[in-house]
């Protein structure tokens, strides 16, 4: 990591903020809301995104309910490409495609826009948190089975411990924290 990132990794973690036990005991939840408040640092880390990504072609950025809504509008403008909002089962209007990944107990549905993504275009995946990667995962194969090639997936915070990156071997993942 470059020193730029290090300082800025480690600016971005004295913001956020750890919430033992939430939502369910045993997890650490980190809560980005103090970083959303900071106009500084939350510019600051829009741009490393864009910087990252800057060149690669990005048409689409695509969010992840609802967290990664917050990331991705801000990265999209930055790098001149469109938004589109992935949602839970039942959220959006039009005709959706739809991928399932399995929860601890059970499983969840994702869905996109059918024509959210056009075939060949470049889509940068975001979220706030990448855990055991089934979410992002999930949300690559909606992009593939629309045609669409993923850029890349950025994450702010990467839960290395989880191991999420073995779920998205050969994908360009780029996480600004890592714990
Ligand atoms: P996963 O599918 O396990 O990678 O989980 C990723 C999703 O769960 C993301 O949308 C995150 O917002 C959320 N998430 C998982 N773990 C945490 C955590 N410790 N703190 C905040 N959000 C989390």
């Amino acid at each position: 990591m470059s020193a730029t990132a290090e300082a800025l990794s480690n600016k971005l973690k004295s913001i956020i903020r750890d919430v033992p036990d939430f939502p369910k005991p045993g997890i650490v939840f980190k809560d980005i809301t103090p970083l959303l408040a900071d106009h500084a640092a939350f510019t600051e880390l829009v741009q490393a995104f864009a910087e990252a990504y800057r060149g690669a072609g990005v048409t689409k950025v695509l969010g992840i309910e609802a967290r990664g809504f917050l990331l991705a509008a801000p990265i999209a403008m930055a790098l001149g490409a469109g938004i589109v909002p992935v949602r839970k089962k039942g959220k959006l209007p039009y005709k959706t495609v739809a991928a399932s990944y399995a929860l601890e107990y059970g499983t969840d549905t994702l869905e996109m826009h059918e024509d959210a993504v056009k075939a060949g275009e470049k889509v940068l995946v975001v979220d706030d948190v990448l855990a055991t990667g089934g979410t992002a995962a999930a949300v690559c194969d909606l992009v593939e089975k629309l045609g669409g090639k993923v850029a890349g997936v950025a994450m702010l915070i990467e839960l290395e411990f989880l191991n999420g990156r073995s779920k998205l071997a050969g994908r360009d993942i780029h996480s600004l924290i890592k714990y």
